[in-house]
């Protein structure tokens, strides 16, 4: 069974014109047309299959600041006051909640890891809290067994993959905005330079203003326009189980599993990093720039099979406006979780909290995390087609974030001041020659 996610109604009209065109209906793009509409402009969300139908419903729903990078904490907290504003304005249900995450470990080095980062997120005023032996022991009781430490970031939430997209996207509407499904944006027009139009499947929209928020899609539609976007994405595998009367915890992490509240009496078990990386031609594209990160995450990462080539949202194609695209043929990028993982987690969890090992699994499914080389997202105009925008390369925290990054997108393409710097996002730093810093998680 793939991931639970609510389905809504398209508009049935596709426009001939808007103010801004908004390629990508998950939750970068979703929430971007919802910040948009808010303020006055006309637009249109293309959608290739559902809105939120890949990365942004298979997630774990982890909204957090805790071991957020330097350059994306500001984001990630800005994204948190977001998504609560976001309920109590269009009363949607997101199904966000503060309810704070546990981290436990039994490793000193990165208990260590997370004490440096919470004295630097303390300064910028996070609310997260180190917990000794005796207090990560106590607070993961469940477990049944003593830990050296841990964090609870007790600010930091999650909301529901299932609900949250559909619910932006309702907003929007609501906003007067047009939400277009099973419609694939083919390509841009531009006319000296400048965004003219978008050439969709269903027919073309003019506007002056696009936003290309295509997740996994990203690099390769950018490489139609000679944008270089380095992405590459890895597979990861999650599982759903029944936990009805059990009594859990909402957001819980250590290095053998995750377990993650999830609504309708079931919690998400995952492994955190865990994945499999899929040859594709694009892998091939950028591989100096990938090695740094690959080296970081190594004991993770495993390599995978033909299905990233079989998907197609890495090929190196040169596509046609007037002919069905890879994304015509792919509607939605749906991989198959790794069994080997699914049996992992579920063994992983039930050596935790032995009642997990006779919860029914419910589902299982897999999603393509698009990444870039220093694991932080691109957020940004492109040089050389002015009325462009790019936010993609969420690289695993995208969920979280995504309100914090579309309202910056939403301020980029009005010219409204900025709710954080731009500057750590520009898409120029992986010009070539330029020196990549990973991002540590
Ligand atoms: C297993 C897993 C666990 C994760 N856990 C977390 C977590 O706990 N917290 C967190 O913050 N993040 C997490 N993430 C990452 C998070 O899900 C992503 O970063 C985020 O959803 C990315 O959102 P997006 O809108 O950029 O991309 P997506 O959700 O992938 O949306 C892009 C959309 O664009 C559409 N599209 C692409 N090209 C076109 C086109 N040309 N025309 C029309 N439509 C197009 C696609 O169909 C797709 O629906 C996780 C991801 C996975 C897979």
């Amino acid at each position: 069974m793939p991931a639970p996610l609510r389905f809504i109604q398209s508009t049935p009209t596709l426009p001939t014109e808007a103010d801004a065109v908004v390629i990508g209906g998950g939750i970068i793009g979703t929430f971007t047309a919802y910040y948009l509409a808010q303020r006055g402009l006309n637009v249109a969300l293309l959608e290739k299959g559902v809105v939120g139908g890949e990365q942004s419903s298979r997630n774990w729903g982890w909204c957090r600041q805790q071991n957020r990078d330097e350059r994306e904490l500001p984001l990630a907290t800005k994204a948190l006051d977001l998504w609560e504003q976001f309920g109590i304005e269009s009363g949607q249900e997101t199904g966000f909640r503060r309810c704070g995450l546990l981290y436990v470990s039994n490793n000193d080095k990165e208990i260590e890891t997370w004490a440096r980062w919470g004295e630097y997120a303390r300064s910028v005023g996070v609310k997260t809290r180190m917990l000794n032996s005796e207090e990560a022991s106590n607070k993961g009781s469940f477990t049944g067994q003593r830990w050296k430490g841990g964090v609870h970031s007790e600010s930091d939430g999650i909301a529901n993959p299932a609900l949250a997209v559909p619910a932006v996207a309702q907003a929007l509407m609501a906003l007067g905005g047009t939400v277009h499904q099973a419609c694939a944006a083919r390509g841009i027009e531009t006319t000296g330079g400048a965004v003219s139009a978008v050439v969709t499947e269903k027919g073309t929209i003019r506007t002056p203003l696009v936003i290309q928020a295509g997740g996994a899609w990203a690099s390769s539609f950018c490489r139609q326009l000679g944008i270089r976007f380095p992405q590459a994405s890895v597979r990861q595998t999650i599982l759903s189980v029944g936990t009805g009367p059990l009594t859990l915890p909402d957001a819980f992490v250590s290095d053998s599993v995750s377990i993650t509240a999830r609504g309708e009496g079931c919690h998400t078990l995952a492994i955190s990093g865990r994945g499999k990386v899929d040859p594709t031609a694009q892998l091939l594209r950028f591989p100096a720039q990938f090695l740094p990160m690959f080296i970081k995450r190594w004991r993770k990462l495993s390599p995978g099979g033909l299905e990233g080539l079989r998907s197609g949202h890495e090929a190196y194609l040169r596509w046609r406006l007037d002919r069905p695209t890879p994304m015509e043929v792919m509607r939605i990028l749906d991989p198959t979780p790794d069994a080997k993982s699914v049996r992992l987690t579920h063994r992983r969890a039930a050596a935790l909290i032995p009642a997990l090992g006779s919860a029914p699994v419910v589902a299982s499914w897999a999603g393509y995390i698009d990444s870039t080389p220093d694991g932080v997202p691109v957020i940004g105009g492109v040089a050389n087609i002015s009325g462009l925008i790019l936010a993609a390369g969420f690289s695993g925290h995208g969920f979280g974030i995504g309100p914090g990054a579309a309202h910056l997108v939403a301020d980029i393409a009005t010219g409204q001041d900025p709710i954080v710097d731009p500057h750590p996002y520009r898409l120029s730093r992986f010009d070539r020659g330029e020196k990549i810093e990973v991002s540590e998680f």
